[in-house]
């Protein structure tokens, strides 16, 4: 499948792997939006948020251990952090497996756009 983030799990293309568990894995952006931009991605390909389903949800608490962990990692765990998830167009999705972008290390800005 012609997808850059099952690449990445398979290691084709190479990531700055931050937390893999048997179901996800932990990476940072290659274009960080701020100090801390870690992407975290079900290994399973998921398109987006729109195709979890009761069969593969489980998935999505796996994503929020993960974030705890990779927060306790970095040393944001306790200042705090942002999770985001872009879905389909007008969500500004640009990489269709599904992903939560965890930013953090500076005080986030009030508006979400
Ligand atoms: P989204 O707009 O939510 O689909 O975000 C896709 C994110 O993937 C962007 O923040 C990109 O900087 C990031 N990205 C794209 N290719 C790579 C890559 N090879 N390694 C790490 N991050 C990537
Ligand atoms: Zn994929």
């Amino acid at each position: 499948m012609d997808c850059i983030f099952c690449k990445i799990v398979e290691g084709s293309i190479p990531s700055k792997k931050v937390l893999e568990t048997d179901t996800v894995l932990a990476f940072h952006d290659i274009n960080p939006a701020a100090p801390v931009h870690v992407l975290i991605i079900p290994k399973q390909h998921i398109a987006t948020m729109n195709d979890v389903t009761p069969e593969n949800a489980s998935v999505i608490g796996d994503i929020a251990l993960a974030a705890q962990q990779v927060a306790e990692q970095l040393g944001i765990k306790e200042r705090g952090y942002r999770l985001i998830n872009n879905c389909n167009e007008e969500g500004g999705q640009v990489v269709y497996h599904l992903h939560i972008h965890l930013l953090g290390g500076k005080k986030m800005g009030e508006i979400l756009k």
